[in-house]
């Protein structure tokens, strides 16, 4: 028998923060606490991520990317403005290689003005080398609303207003095993035991092995995939002021090697999204044997490989190859050359896969036995953080008024 919670949200990355910052909104009588493994909040995908504020263009109209992109990024902003976070409006130029690429760029017009994206304008050659000289490219698109932030930043604010407001925020408490009780579980961690009347699963990369544990088929798996990113130097870096995206291929939930300014006066190039075999590796030869295990045995990861074999072979490659990452990073700014790339570092992205090899697009939430799952909750779910979190509110049953 441990200490009893009302609720215990697990996960201490930035959708875990927003959920509990919201349910301390809605229900201000529930005791609540916050589980993070790590000594640290925000130490995996919220601490090594882009820190693009998305504006929503990339997303299928009518999906929870889409809706919950716009909410969430206008609450985000407001949220950065009220605790003067700096968050930088850059804009995106979105760009297309070749003749091949504009009926995509078209496709993408069409979902920004599906999606209520402000202010998205088609560039000509001419418009774009007064725009940004340097760019490469036919045409582009000009979306005006896309921001950059420190995600860390936004994290750690929202663990001390979480403790202001009586949450109990426990870093280094791993979730380890987990007893169901006729009125919700019983929870062991790494900072001992505690009861749980209901819990939000905000695990991030070990959602799904936190959701079986808690007596719940998630029913997909989350693969993680890893993107290296290059700091860019040299003279390139100076003329980079917006974010420059290519086209992506619909076919994937990745947007392709990019270039963003970020806060810190950096400018990145990347992410790769290659598979990697340790969901918490952030070097290139990183192995975990049980990751190995998992995926090996997980029909998914082979029945993905089948349907995408070149895809996977060429983001392998790129995450070795200096050379083909230049190759990516040419087709969006011509002069940058090899010595402009200099410190590398990466990210790993938990991308749910379902049993037949597909990517799951959207972000899923599922219920379970006094308990709601967030499962998938890659990108943009950093920029969507505060409306995912009102989601599970709400689908969790909890929503109810407000108190500031
Ligand atoms: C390379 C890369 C680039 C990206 N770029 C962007 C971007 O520019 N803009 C954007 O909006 N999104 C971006 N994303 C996506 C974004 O970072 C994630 O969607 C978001 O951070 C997910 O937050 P989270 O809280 O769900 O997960 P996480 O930040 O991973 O947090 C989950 C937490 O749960 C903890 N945890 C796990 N298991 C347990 C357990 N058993 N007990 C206790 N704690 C546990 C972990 O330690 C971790 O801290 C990017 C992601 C990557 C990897």
């Amino acid at each position: 028998m441990g200490e009893r919670f009302d609720i215990v949200v697990v996960g201490g990355g930035i959708v875990g923060l927003a959920t509990a910052r919201s349910l301390r909104r809605h229900r201000p009588e529930d005791s609540l606490a916050l589980l993070e493994k790590e000594p640290e909040l925000a130490a995996h995908q919220t601490g090594h991520n882009s820190g693009v504020i998305h504006s929503g263009i990339f997303y299928a109209p009518g999906s929870l990317k889409a809706r919950l992109t716009r909410e969430g990024r206008a609450e985000l902003l407001a949220f950065c403005a009220a605790e003067k976070i700096a968050t930088r409006p850059t804009g995106k130029l979105v760009v297309a290689s070749d003749a091949s690429e504009m009926p995509a760029l078209d496709r993408l017009m069409t979902q920004a003005r599906a999606n209520g994206v402000p202010g998205v304008m088609r560039l000509d050659r001419p418009a774009m080398d007064a725009a940004a000289p340097g760019v490469a490219g036919v045409a582009a698109l000009w979306v005006p609303s896309t921001a950059i932030v420190d995600y860390p930043g936004v994290a750690q604010r929202l663990g001390r207003q979480l403790e202001a407001a009586g949450v109990r925020v426990s870093r280094g408490a791993e979730v380890t095993a987990a007893e169901p009780r006729p009125d919700g579980w019983h929870l062991e961690t790494g900072a001992g035991g505690l009861d749980a009347r209901f819990i939000v699963n905000c695990a991030g990369l070990d959602a799904d092995l936190l959701a079986r544990r808690l007596g719940t088929d998630p029913t997909v798996s989350i693969v993680p995939f890893r993107g290296d990113y290059y700091e860019l130097e040299g003279t390139p870096r100076s003329g980079i002021h917006a974010l420059v995206y290519p086209v992506p291929d619909p076919r994937f939930p990745f947007l392709g090697v990019h270039l963003t300014p970020t806060v810190r006066g950096t400018v990145l190039a990347g992410p790769n999204a290659a598979l990697a075999l340790d969901r918490e590796g952030y070097h290139r030869g990183a192995v975990d044997g049980r990751e190995l295990v998992r995926l090996a045995e997980f029909p998914g990861v082979w029945a993905m490989l089948r349907r995408y074999p070149g895809m996977a072979a060429h983001e392998w490659l790129r995450s070795w190859g200096r050379e083909e990452f230049l190759y990516a990073i040419r087709k969006l700014w011509p002069s940058v050359e090899l010595e402009d790339l200099g410190a590398r570092y990466s990210g790993v992205r938990a991308q749910a896969i379902r049993p037949d090899g597909t990517l799951e697009e959207d972000f899923v939430l599922r219920p379970g036995p006094h308990a709601l799952h967030v499962i998938n909750a890659p990108s943009p779910a950093a920029t969507a953080s505060f409306a995912i979190a009102e989601e599970v509110v709400r689908a969790a049953g909890f929503a109810g008024a407000v108190r500031e």
